[in-house]
């Protein structure tokens, strides 16, 4: 079922959404070569302690998880595409990095991920997180009343497939509120015109997945989470919470 939000759940959303983003900002800047996955965790967790929000990552435990989401940010790194578990790995020079985080404050969730290189990049990096950036930048453009889900999915698709990259079947976006996962799921390719017509009050989080390699194929690593390119490419991941509204897409988890 999916359940409109009234325009004052839209901006209690928003600010939740602020807090994602003074997160995924934080843990940016404090990434750098040496720093820990963990280091970047506890940055993340000192700005949600600050802003009195609590984590709906931490803890966290879907069907497919063995153990319970232990940190408030995932970390994937270089062939890691999404759910990486921080570690006391050091970033090294030139590893592509993407950091999902999650708010809840007054009941209300955000959820948001960027993707960037610490350190040299490689241009065939910058080029793969740009596209994830455009990618996104599509999604949100066609999540307008009168548009369809596919509509979204579709623009998300072609933007991902023209830059030669592949698609993670089976993971993309999802209706968001006061829960992190609600219904509808936002597919990251889809035929234009189809499913749930988009209506004011809607939010969802967008979140393109992309694999440079320009294949699907994608595994679960070892400890059950973090999920791997299969031919071992790099991927890009980029997310913002989006509401949907009679004058226009409005992201809540701006930076
Ligand atoms: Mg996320
Ligand atoms: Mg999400």
């Amino acid at each position: 079922m999916v359940e409109l939000k009234t325009d004052t759940s839209i901006d209690a959303m928003y600010t939740a959404g602020q807090v994602v983003g003074q997160a995924l900002t934080a843990a940016r800047k404090a990434a750098d070569v040496g720093v820990s996955l963990l280091e970047l965790d506890e940055v993340a967790r000192e700005v949600l302690r600050g802003a009195g929000a609590t984590s709906p990552f931490l803890g966290y435990r879907p069907s497919f998880a063995p153990v319970p989401f232990p940190a408030v940010i995932c970390t994937s790194v270089n062939d890691a595409i999404v759910h990486g578990i921080p570690t006391r790995y050091r970033l090294r020079d030139g590893d592509l990095v993407s950091i999902d985080c999650g708010a809840e404050l007054d009941g209300w969730v955000g959820d948001s991920a960027i993707s960037f290189v610490v350190g040299k990049p490689r241009p065939a990096d910058l080029r793969l997180i740009e596209t994830a950036e455009r990618a996104l930048a599509a999604g949100i453009e066609a999540a307008v009343v009168g548009n369809r889900i596919g509509d979204i999915a579709h623009a998300i698709g072609t933007v991902c497939r023209a830059g030669g990259y592949g698609i993670p079947q089976g993971f993309g976006g999802h209706g968001i509120g006061r829960h992190m996962h609600e219904d509808p799921s936002i597919p990251n390719e889809g035929r234009p015109g189809r499913g749930l017509p988009l209506r004011h009050g809607m939010a969802i989080a967008i979140e393109p997945m992309l694999l440079a390699g320009g294949k699907d194929g994608y595994h679960a690593a070892g400890d059950g989470w973090t999920l791997r390119t299969n031919d071992g490419s790099r991927a890009a991941h980029a997310e913002h919470t989006v509401a949907i509204t009679e004058t226009g897409p409005r992201i809540l988890t701006e930076r």
